[in-house]
């Protein structure tokens, strides 16, 4: 349904790092970011957040070993 969208290739996004207009497209090599800057300042905080979700995750998802250890087990 495009209706006379005639709009460059790209668009803009929301800049997870200040929530700014970000442009996202090859041009742009912050995308999603609309700059190095906040690439940068986010990608710290972002990370670490992300590797306490990952972890979290991972916790919660495997599921612990099974005490009872059916299977071949060889001999
Ligand atoms: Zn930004």
């Amino acid at each position: 349904m495009t209706t006379g969208n005639s709009a460059p290739a790209g668009r803009t996004v929301k800049c997870p790092g200040c929530g700014g207009p970000s442009l996202f497209s090859p041009e742009n090599r912050w995308r999603p970011f609309c700059s190095e800057r906040c690439r940068t300042a986010d990608l710290g905080a972002w990370a670490e957040d992300r590797y306490r979700v990952a972890a979290a995750s991972q916790d919660t998802e495997s599921p612990p070993p099974d005490p009872q250890r059916l299977g071949p087990d060889g001999h």
